[in-house]
Order: structure tokens, then sequence, then C-alpha cells
């Protein structure tokens, strides 16, 4: 990643589209193949390689009210349950009436999802869910299966343009009548505040048309969709793929876009730990769900209930190997047959553990992050022309601790919504001599060092204290320290969020989602 004062970069041609996304993970590949289906040209912009997305790294599947005794409303009742009075009803009712069709939809896309020997899907348990209701692929190669079809029907798709390898570097905003910075800079601080505010009121005057890449190709679009994921690789021990950094939320920050719940950070109760070569590497809540157990790796004992949604796994976790001094403790899948979970077993043995025989190492680690850029039931964000899918935006509907597999159904729910509404935005336009130029002086974010990532994990991991917090307010990433200041403000405890100076939760924060907009501190809003 080039430096924060980088000399700036030639500028090519602008390039036109109806739409311009960013990122092609689920949630970016869903977006462009959506919009081609409605006639639009669309440009996507793809950082890194398919095998990069946290999405193809995806083991469990899609939650989705399919089966004959499951319903909408019962899903809902589980995703509020495991959100701790966070979640945001609207945008969960949403999400549990459409994913059933965006699960058909795929099918129609040539996804082919498990099923049994009729043909029916093949449905799996996690923790939180009350019934079988994960739809997924090749037993636990649901992201790959999904990412690899995807990709290539938006490779054979005339109408989607791929930059591969580009990374968007700022985004281009068309100054409005408030006269603020546009094209990268911080512009005043729009946050609404106020006991029904909407999570994307029209504060902002300043429209997005566009962006540039690192490479200096500027982008002009009639809107643009931030699909770049999330940020949990910013945590030391993570089980997300290096670019998951957040750099989106940072991208529409800058045009001045309300970020949400930065503090709300899920860690994962069993990611692989002293395995060689496998440090992070995720070991899918479906193992738990048909039947594996946790143990304290001394004295054999089961302490957690292991389908408790995953605040409650991981906390529990963290409290025994406080209390122990040890670094694991063991999963014991030595009973589930490994033809279910291939590419986990398979990741295991060629790290020289043998998961048939033997118990695996395991500890929480950051996985998923709840917060995000603040959008409305459309995935508009607080800036006109400005959309965010998938994991870099917040809908609010994960609440404070995400219900396990939720975040694929999010992005193919609201990856579809974003399109509808981005079409109808004003056609794409060209930026002037000027603003080009503007465009040409953004610098890059700041890449996150190995001393940020241990700072971000010693001082906003799976427990916090003040102290530790405000200490991470001079961190010198401008992420971290928003996320500090979420954190901060948030005084209790709550799913994701442990103070171990606040350990309550305080009901006066039920519902309330902390806001960051500009420079100032953190509002308090309650989302219909
Ligand atoms: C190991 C693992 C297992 C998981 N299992 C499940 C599961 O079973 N079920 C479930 O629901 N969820 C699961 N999750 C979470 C889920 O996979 C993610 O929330 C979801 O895939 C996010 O998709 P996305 O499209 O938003 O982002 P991603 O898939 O992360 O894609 C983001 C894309 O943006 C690109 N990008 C980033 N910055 C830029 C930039 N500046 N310019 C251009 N491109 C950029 C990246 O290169 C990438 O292509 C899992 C996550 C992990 C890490």
């Amino acid at each position: 990643m080039p430096s924060l004062h980088q000399p700036s970069t030639p500028m090519a041609d602008p390039a036109s589209a109806d739409l311009a996304v960013v990122g092609a993970g689920a949630a970016g590949l869903y977006a462009a193949l959506c919009a081609a289906r409605e006639g639009a040209r669309v440009l996507l912009v793809s950082a890194t390689p398919l095998a990069q997305t946290a999405s193809y790294w995806a083991q469990g599947g899609l939650a989705a009210a399919l089966a004959a005794d499951d319903s909408p409303e019962r899903h809902l009742a589980d995703t509020e349950l495991a959100g701790r009075d966070l979640v945001r009803h609207s945008a969960a009712e949403i999400l549990v009436r459409e994913a059933p069709g965006c699960v058909a939809d795929l099918q129609s896309l040539g996804v082919r999802f498990d099923a049994d020997r009729f043909g029916r899907l093949a449905l799996g348990l996690e923790g939180g869910h009350s019934i079988r209701r994960i739809v997924h692929a090749g037993g636990s190669a649901t992201g790959r299966r999904l990412v690899r079809q995807l990709s290539a029907l938006a490779a054979a798709e005339e109408l989607i343009t791929v930059f591969e390898g580009a990374r968007a570097r700022a985004l281009w905003t068309e100054l409005g009548s408030s006269g603020g910075q546009g094209a990268g800079e911080h512009g005043a601080d729009r946050q609404g505040t106020g006991e029904n505010s909407l999570p994307a009121g029209n504060a902002c005057e300043d429209r997005c048309r566009g962006l540039v890449c690192e490479d200096g190709r500027i982008v002009s679009a009639r809107a643009v969709i931030l699909a770049t994921g999330g940020a949990a690789a910013l945590w030391a021990r993570t089980t997300n793929p290096p670019g998951s950094q957040g750099i989106g939320l940072l991208l529409a920050h800058a045009t001045g876009a309300r970020l949400a719940d930065l503090e709300l950070l899920q860690f994962h109760p069993t990611a692989a730990i002293g395995v060689p070569g496998r440090e992070g590497f995720l070991i899918t809540e479906a193992i738990r769900g048909e039947g594996a157990t946790l143990h304290d790796l001394r004295t054999g004992e089961r302490f957690v209930e292991e389908l408790a949604p995953r605040d409650e796994v991981s906390r529990a976790i963290q409290a025994r190997l406080r209390e122990t001094g040890a670094e694991a403790i063991g999963l014991d899948m030595r009973a589930i047959d490994p033809a279910h979970f291939p590419n986990v077993v398979a990741a295991l043995r060629e790290a020289g553990l043998d998961p048939a025989r033997e118990l695996v190492p395991v500890a929480p680690a950051a996985h998923y992050a709840m917060g995000g850029i603040v959008v409305d039931l459309n995935a508009r964000s607080s800036v006109p022309g400005l959309y965010a899918v998938g994991e870099v935006s917040c809908t609010g509907l994960h609440g404070a601790n995400r219900l396990a597999s939720n975040s694929l159904s999010e992005c193919f729910v609201f990856a579809r919504r974003a399109v509808a509404a981005a079409l109808s935005e004003p056609p794409a336009s060209s930026p002037t001599a000027a603003e080009t130029r503007a465009l040409a002086a953004i610098s890059a974010s700041p890449p996150a060092t190995p001393e940020i990532r241990a700072a971000l994990w010693r001082d906003a991991g799976i427990e916090r204290t003040g102290e530790g917090l405000e200490r991470l307010l001079s961190a010198p990433h401008p992420l971290a320290r928003l996320i500090a200041r979420c954190a901060l403000a948030r005084t209790e405890s709550r799913g994701a969020h442990l103070r171990l100076d606040y350990p309550e939760r305080d009901p006066a924060l039920d519902l309330r989602h902390a806001v960051v907009g500009g420079e100032d501190g953190v509002s308090w809003e309650h989302w219909e």
C-alpha cells in the first residue's frame, strides 16, 4: 500500500458506468450481477485476488427460514435474541423475509447448495439458531463455491468491466451547496441526532459521483456501492484475510458519511491456535452443530453450552483461559464424520493435526464487524450517491452480536436492494479539470502496522477497560481511533463489547447505536 504522503499519480481519462462497485466478495459480485441483469453497465473494482475475500473463506453458509417447521418470524426472534437488545427490527425483518428468495436466486444463477437424495436443501444448525436453517455448499466450502460461481458469471458478463488488482484510493464527491471539501477531504460533521432520526438522513449535500483508484484511474457513475468487507484483520488475532482492514470505512468517512457501532466486533470462539501455518484458521460452528464439544485441555471438563450465541461462548472461553493461564481450549470433533467438513479436516491434517484422533487447540479471534457505514433499508449511506453493502455496512440488523450465517444472507438481500435504489440516481457526469487535480492529490489510507494490530488486540480485545481504550485514542491509525471513541462511549457490557470497568448492561442504551460523523464525539441514535 502506498505511503500516506505519496506523490500524485497521473490521471487517466475517466471511465464511466451506471454503477461503480468496489469489492468483489459476495456482496460486490452479487450487486454487479443484479445491476447487469437490469441492463446497467457496471465497473467492478477489486483490490485482491478472489481467494483473499472473506466471502471465499466462509465455511458455514447462509441463514434462511426454509424448513417446513421454520418461519421468518422464528428466524427474526433468534436474530433479535442474539443481538442483545440492539437489533434494528426493520432491517432484521427484511433479512428474514427476503433471504429465502435470495437462496432461490442464487440457485438460478447456478450455485449448487447441498441437498438430500430427494433434492431438498440440507440445512445445518449453528449457534443461536433454534432450528436447522443454514444452507451450505460442498459441506464447509460454501464461500468458495459461491464466490467461484458468481465471479465466473461476472467475468463472462459483457455489461461488467472488472478492474482487477485495482484499489479504490478515494471517493469523488461533487461539491454541494454546503461548500464541503469534496474529493476526499473531511466534510462537516453531518451526523443526525435525536430519538427517531433515520440512520441515513440526507444531511449531506455533496454527492458521490465516482472514485479514483491507486493507479490513477478515475471512475464516474450514477452511484458507488462500497462492498469492501469488514475490519477484523485490524486485530492481531483474526480469522479474516489480511485485506479486511476496514479501508471502505475510511473512504466513506473521508466524504463525511456516518459510521456506527465500531466497538461491536465479534470474536469467533473457535479459531485454531498453535497449529503451525494455521494460526487463526476458523473452525466452523457447524461442526459444533453436528455435536463437537469444547473442553478444558487440562481437566477435560466441558464448561460452556457449545451452541449458545457467539458472544457467550467466546466470553466463557476467555474467562477460562484467564483463570487457568492456558493458551487454548480443546475442540473435540473426533465423533464428526470428516466427509461433512472436508476442507476443515484437510487444512488441519496439512498442518500435522488429525482431528479424527486428537483435540484441536482453539481460542477466540476477531471475526466480524457488526458496525460500519450507516445505511438505510436500501443500503444508502448519509452521502447521496454512496451505498454500502455487506460487512462494510451497518444496517443495524446484527445488533451487538451477529447470529451465525446471517452475514452472507445480508450481503445478498441488501445488495439487491442497493442496486434497485442506486439505478434511479441521476446519470453520471465527468469530473472537471479542478476536480481531477483534487483527486490526484488525495493520499491513500495508511496501512495497519503490526504494532497497531497488537494494540487493538490488547486494548480493544474481548475484555476492555477505559484505560486501554484511552491509550488507543492516540493510535496512529484513524480507524483504530474511531473504534476507541465508540468503545469508550459505550460505558456498559453488551454482546461482543465487554467492559471490565462497566460489566453490566445499561438499559438506557438498549436500541441505541453509537454514531460517529466528523471529528467530534459519539451520538446515540435509535433507528426505526
Ligand atoms: C473464515 C470466515 C468464515 C466465515 N463464515 C461465514 C459463514 O459461514 N456464514 C456467514 O454468513 N458469514 C461468514 N463469515 C462472514 C462473511 O464471510 C463475511 O461477512 C462476508 O463474506 C463479507 O462479504 P463482503 O462481500 O462484504 O466482503 P469480502 O468478502 O471481504 O470482500 C471484500 C472485497 O473488497 C475488496 N476491497 C477492499 N478494499 C478495497 C479497495 N480499497 N478497493 C478495491 N477493493 C477493495 C477486497 O479485496 C475484497 O475483494 C465468515 C468470515 C470468515 C473470515
